[in-house]
């Protein structure tokens, strides 16, 4: 089922001009320097290690190396996840997630080495067996009890972030065990520089490790939690209305004050908390499903679990904290002036704002189960109508409707494909299967931005 401007009858409302561009990091800058400082790190291995000789020399230097690259690893995890504005926006918050994850593997994985060599090589040089080496490391070194704590809770945190484990548990209860990282690192701190090498001889990178810890640390308790709370004492945001959209997708407005400060840029989101009872404990993503202005936000939800499922039923007054706004998936860098926003379900939330306002030529394609699925059609075919784009909806029911993902059928719809930036947002199953697509029409894969919902 498609419907072209030719279709439409409505008046339409002139586009509003996007917002100005916030700075945002180049996505290389933090790679390098995570890894100009991996590399500062074994710098200060190498400069406090004399010589190595022996089994029981090469098994301590290397539980010595290991252990400074995961205590530099915990807080670069920390950092990733600090939620940055300009690193939000210029990275993105999924491909930060996706890190966050990867060097969460490395860091385990060093920790777990740390121990193991730094046991095994104790126990070579005073001639005694791993279980007595163990027993004494943990009982009678300084700050040791406090880091062993540290560690189980570290391995503990790993083995529920596992996938398979993840899969089986909801993600409210994985998402608040993950909090257990923050005591883990808290307890393992001291024993660093109790015990670390490095440190015990050189006040300097002692004072080193003191300002990287205590940076993130400054940055996690500002961006994480007091500047929600200052941001909802300022804007004092509430909800307005709730609306039904769709079956089982409702529009939630909120107003508030000073908004334009918020800065906010078509196809960005926010955590929303919603402080009322059974809510107020959590704060779930969700994308501005229209464009900020005028002091009123709103977003676009369809039920998944408890969380979505609840703010059908919110009250006017209800007050909301925003966290944000987050996301690198906006028109910020373009490669091409025109563009293909391709939308699958409630995936149309941040491509309808995008679709407002994204300049020159552009295209959407939105895909649904349903023609009573396509939440939002109304706004879309006035907006298609006022800038004189091409909106084009296929279902998958009643069969005949629906467009097969695959690269000629994209071609065919769009035959300019190639030279178009392509905006992607929905299941996992139609993204995964538009990348196939896309990549068949001859896009390239840095001219795919894609907004993945599941972190
Ligand atoms: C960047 C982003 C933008 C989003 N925008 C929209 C939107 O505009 N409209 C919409 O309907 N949905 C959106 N979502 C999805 C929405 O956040 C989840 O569907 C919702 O949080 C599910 O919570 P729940 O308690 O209802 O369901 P649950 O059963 O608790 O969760 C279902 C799944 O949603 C994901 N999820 C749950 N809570 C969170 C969280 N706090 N952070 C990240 N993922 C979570 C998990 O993958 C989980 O498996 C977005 C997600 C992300 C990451």
């Amino acid at each position: 089922m498609t419907t072209t401007r030719q279709d439409i009858r409505r008046p339409a409302r002139p586009a509003p001009p996007a917002p100005r561009a916030t700075w945002r990091v180049p996505s290389s800058w933090p790679q390098v320097l995570i890894y100009a400082g991996a590399v500062a790190v074994l710098l200060l291995w190498w400069h406090g290690t004399r010589s190595v000789t022996g089994l029981d020399g090469w098994l301590t230097e290397a539980g010595r190396v290991t252990g400074l690259l995961a205590g530099y690893g915990c807080a670069v995890l920390l950092a990733l996840m600090a939620r940055i504005p300009a690193l939000e926006r210029g990275v993105g918050t999924d491909r930060l997630a996706r890190w966050h994850a990867m060097g969460g593997r490395y860091t385990v994985s060093l920790v777990c080495a740390h121990v193991l060599f730094i046991i095994w090589g104790y126990a070579v040089t005073s001639h005694t067996d791993v279980v007595h080496q163990t027993t004494s490391i943990v009982f009678d070194y300084p700050e040791m009890l406090k880091g062993t704590l540290g560690f189980l809770l570290f391995l503990g945190v790993a083995i529920t972030s596992a996938r398979a484990a993840r899969r089986r548990m909801r993600y409210e209860t994985w998402h608040y065990l993950h909090f257990a990282t923050y005591l883990a690192i808290f307890l393992s701190f001291g024993h660093q520089l109790a015990n670390g090498a490095q440190f015990v001889s050189s006040p300097l990178a002692r004072a080193a490790w003191y300002t990287l810890y205590i940076g993130v640390a400054v940055v996690l308790a500002w961006f994480r939690f007091l500047m929600p709370l200052v941001r909802g004492l300022r804007h004092d945001l509430r909800v307005a209305a709730v609306r039904p959209e769709a079956p089982g997708v409702v529009s939630v407005y909120m107003t508030g004050r000073h908004l334009e400060e918020l800065r906010v840029e078509p196809g960005q989101f926010f955590r929303w908390r919603f402080l009322t009872r059974g809510l107020w404990w959590a704060a779930n993503p969700y994308s501005l499903s229209e464009t900020a202005r005028g002091g009123r936000l709103r977003i676009t939800v369809k039920e998944a679990g408890d969380h979505s499922r609840a703010l059908a039923r919110l009250r006017p007054g209800t007050r909301v904290w925003a966290e944000g706004p987050y996301g690198g998936f906006t028109g910020a860098r373009p490669h091409h002036e025109r563009a293909l926003l391709l939308a699958g379900g409630v995936g149309i939330t941040p491509l309808r704002t995008l679709f407002e306002t994204l300049p020159g030529d552009v295209v959407l394609v939105y895909l649904a189960r349903r023609p009573e699925d396509l939440a939002l059609r109304g706004e879309l075919d006035a907006i298609a109508a006022a800038r004189g784009s091409r909106v084009l909806y296929f279902v998958d029911e009643p069969a005949g409707y629906s467009l097969p993902l695959h690269g000629r059928a994209l071609r065919g719809l769009v035959p300019d494909i190639r030279h178009r930036d392509v905006y992607l947002c929905g299941p996992p199953g139609m993204t995964n299967a538009a990348f196939r697509a896309l990549k068949q029409a001859g896009v390239r894969r840095r001219h795919i931005r894609n907004e993945s919902f599941e972190f």
